[in-house]
């Protein structure tokens, strides 16, 4: 195609990416043009739709949960090296009245213990990855067995409970429901069924063996029988945050104070996703969040993402939106299906709804002050299929949500929530044994 006459590109003569034959393409000519020109952008080029948040009248929540978790792999010096994974995920509560007497930047020691003591709980659990062999059998078998007893086996089965919660919808009291459906671990035929509402294990009917309701996750699918990747432990951790942030809210909507569930913020690290196989229970878990605002007793969950294409992003239109100062009230964007497509991933995809299968939280920007600005994910119950949805509307307690977070972030780290912090020290890294202790664990096993 010719180029259109009289029509010269910034920097065309002199550009450094000139001698390209490709040039000669108008398309790339205006992406090079805008490239080299690198001008400061004016204005928002995704027209983000921001509004000031009012606080009038909006009472902020009361109570807090984070939960957040971590996992590391250690290899041994055998050859062929044995493999494991260690995974921790961490739940506690702080009171914001007692959180907001601390100094974010420094806390003081004493008074953090005081905010923790008898409010938090972890869960650990360690996962063979390769060649560590048991007397009980494969790998495979091993993982199975070791993701039911750890659910099981900790906080008295408070978490396996939740997650016998979630898979036959037992805030229902008159529900019936079976698991979702999930594909048997030794044939690897469709258990399209699901297992008897409320049964901890069944029988394939394909292959007569055992199958339990912890295999219903699909840990399996990732795995082969001799070895499992890194990815089984991720897929552990993201799990096991789920179901106890899940134990929290489980155990505040079954309490006589009928307003406490809903008095609270629940707050998860990374979005409210669950991709692949994991997405079968994210219509479950939409599930109650209708039932629990239809009941108008509304749960107010949010995921916090610290990384990805919406952290980035937010990032490059922050500077943009209000507020400019210091003191000036927040001011908040909710996108919109069509707008996520179109801005932020860019890509016309419309043979699927977005986010129908995988996430149970939808996209919101705060910014709080000019320094301050996260990426939240917050749940609307079912999915709404306009792609013009969600409006703030439509998110559960955005206004609510929004009120009570300024008083929650942290000035250690940019856009950090102080819960979510605190929650992150007791998962992280540097509570294992270090990584050393862990390998000569591992070595000293007899082969
Ligand atoms: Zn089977």
């Amino acid at each position: 195609m010719p180029y259109a006459s009289g029509v010269r590109l910034p920097g065309e003569s002199a550009s450094k990416l000139g001698h390209l034959a490709v040039i000669q393409s108008d398309w790339v000519r205006a992406l090079v043009g805008e490239f080299e020109a690198a001008k400061a952008v004016e204005q928002d080029p995704s027209n983000t739709l921001w509004e000031i948040f009012s606080a009038d009248g909006v009472t902020p929540l009361r109570n807090v949960w984070a939960v957040d978790g971590s996992f590391v792999s250690i290899q041994s010096e055998h050859n062929p090296p044995r493999e494991v994974a260690f995974v921790k995920t961490a739940l506690l509560t702080v009171d914001r009245m007692r959180l907001e007497a601390i100094d974010k930047n420094h806390p003081h020691p004493l008074l953090l213990q005081d905010v923790l003591t008898g409010s938090a709980v972890f869960h650990a659990t360690v996962f063979p990855l390769k060649n560590v062999r048991t007397a009980l059998g494969t790998n495979y078998d091993a993982v199975r067995h070791i993701v039911r007893d750890s659910m099981k086996i900790d906080e008295g089965g408070a978490f396996y409970e939740t997650l016998k919660w979630i898979a036959y919808r037992k805030w229902d009291k008159t529900s019936k429901s079976t698991s979702p459906g999930f594909q048997c671990p030794h044939c690897h035929k469709d258990i399209v069924q699901g297992l008897p509402h409320d049964a901890d294990e069944g029988t394939c009917q394909n292959c007569a063996k055992t199958v339990f309701l912890t295999d219903m996750i699909g840990f399996h699918l990732d795995m082969d029988e001799e070895s499992a990747p890194d990815s089984v432990a991720s897929a552990y951790m993201l799990i096991m945050e789920t179901l106890m942030l899940f134990t929290a809210i489980r155990v505040l909507w079954g309490h006589t104070d009928k307003s406490l569930v809903t008095e609270t913020l629940f707050i998860k690290d990374g979005p409210l996703t669950l991709r692949s196989q994991y997405s079968k229970l994210v219509p479950n878990i939409r599930g109650f969040l209708q039932h629990a605002k239809d009941a108008s007793r509304p749960v107010h969950v949010i995921g916090q993402e610290k990384s990805g294409a919406f952290f980035d992003h937010l990032a490059s239109i922050v500077r943009f939106a209000q507020p400019h100062g210091r003191g000036q009230p927040p001011s908040f964007a909710v996108l919109s299906h069509e707008f996520v497509r179109r801005e932020v991933h860019r890509s016309p995809d419309l043979a699927n709804p977005y986010g129908k299968r995988t996430n149970w939280g939808e996209k919101v920007y705060l910014k709080v002050d000019p320094g301050t600005y996260m990426v939240l994910n917050v749940p609307t119950g079912d999915y709404l299929d306009d792609v013009s949805m969600p409006g703030k509307d439509q998110l559960i307690g955005l206004q609510r949500i929004i009120a009570t977070l300024p008083s929650l972030v942290s000035h250690k780290f940019e856009g950090a929530l102080f819960p979510v912090e605190l929650a992150n020290g007791i998962a992280s890294m540097s509570s294992y044994p270090s990584a050393s202790i862990l390998q000569r664990f591992i070595n000293a096993q007899t082969p």
